[in-house]
């Protein structure tokens, strides 16, 4: 079977801090080694989503300036974008982008950015800056998944590790699952140990980094789902990841000792 992936990298121009873009590098990179052509398209202000083309999305991070301009933008990519997750793409999203998928994002100022409300949550500007490595637990149920989409028998490790710097602190509605509880670092507000959200195969999360180089088991996952849309559930090819669990143990390593 010649699987071929389209990925929609939303605002890249603006939203891409801290190396947000080694997320579509990784895919693609993981794809490739399997045979999967990538088809990868960027999509920012003023531009339109093509309706019915894309399985996997990705939305970086961006300072409060950036994301009072792509928020305008954004509302009117609400529908489309809804729709597409409705239908089962698979959107990751960190930081910023993240916080504009929510209800609203109130920056320190008090400005208040409306967001599309994919996830049930709000973001308010604090004066606070969570600024460190973010080791987290995978929520348990999006755990098992993960262990079925790696091609080993044995998953390495339950946990995603990626680097937070974020003032804004993160309150999900109560019907809004997170995407793991915090081991070390603050994750969506430093409060209640959530971190991230899960809604549908959308994931928000404050997972800077690259996030996806390091997790090669979240990178797995996020491309198994987003092929299934089209081609129904499909066994990756198992790739030498042994520097991609090294680097995720060191980081994993360094956190644990920092915290
Ligand atoms: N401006 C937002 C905050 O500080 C997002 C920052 C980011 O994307 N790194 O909360």
């Amino acid at each position: 079977m010649n699987y071929k992936l389209n990925i929609c990298h939303l605002y890249p121009d603006l939203m891409d801090t801290y190396g947000d873009k080694g997320n579509i590098l990784a895919i693609t990179y993981r794809c490739q080694k399997r045979g999967i052509s990538v088809n990868l398209e960027n999509v920012s202000v003023g531009q339109n989503l093509k309706s019915a083309t894309y399985d996997l999305f990705f939305f970086g991070g961006g300072q409060d300036q950036a994301q009072s301009i792509v928020g305008e933008d954004l509302l009117k990519k609400s529908d489309i974008i809804k729709k597409y997750i409705d239908s089962g793409s698979v959107l990751l999203s960190v930081c910023g982008g993240y916080q504009l998928l929510q209800n609203y994002f109130q920056t320190k100022e008090g400005q208040k950015i409306p967001g599309i409300g994919l996830f049930d949550a709000h973001t308010v500007g604090s004066d606070n800056r969570m600024i460190q490595n973010l080791l987290i637990e995978i929520d348990p149920n999006l755990n098992s998944e993960i262990e079925n989409s790696y091609p080993t028998d044995n998953l390495p490790s339950n946990f995603l590790i990626g680097f937070e710097n974020h003032s804004g602190k993160t309150y999900l509605g109560k019907n809004l699952k997170p995407l793991g509880s915090v081991i070390v670092g603050s994750g969506n507000n430093g409060e209640d140990q959530t971190e991230g959200a899960i809604y549908k195969n959308a994931f928000g999360c404050y997972l800077h980094g690259s996030l996806l180089p390091k997790n090669p088991h979240f990178a797995d996952y996020l491309i198994a789902k987003a092929l299934e849309k089209n081609y129904g559930p499909v066994q990756l090819e198992q790739l030498d990841d042994e520097i991609e669990w090294q680097a995720h143990a060191k980081a994993v390593e360094k956190t644990r000792a920092s915290s």
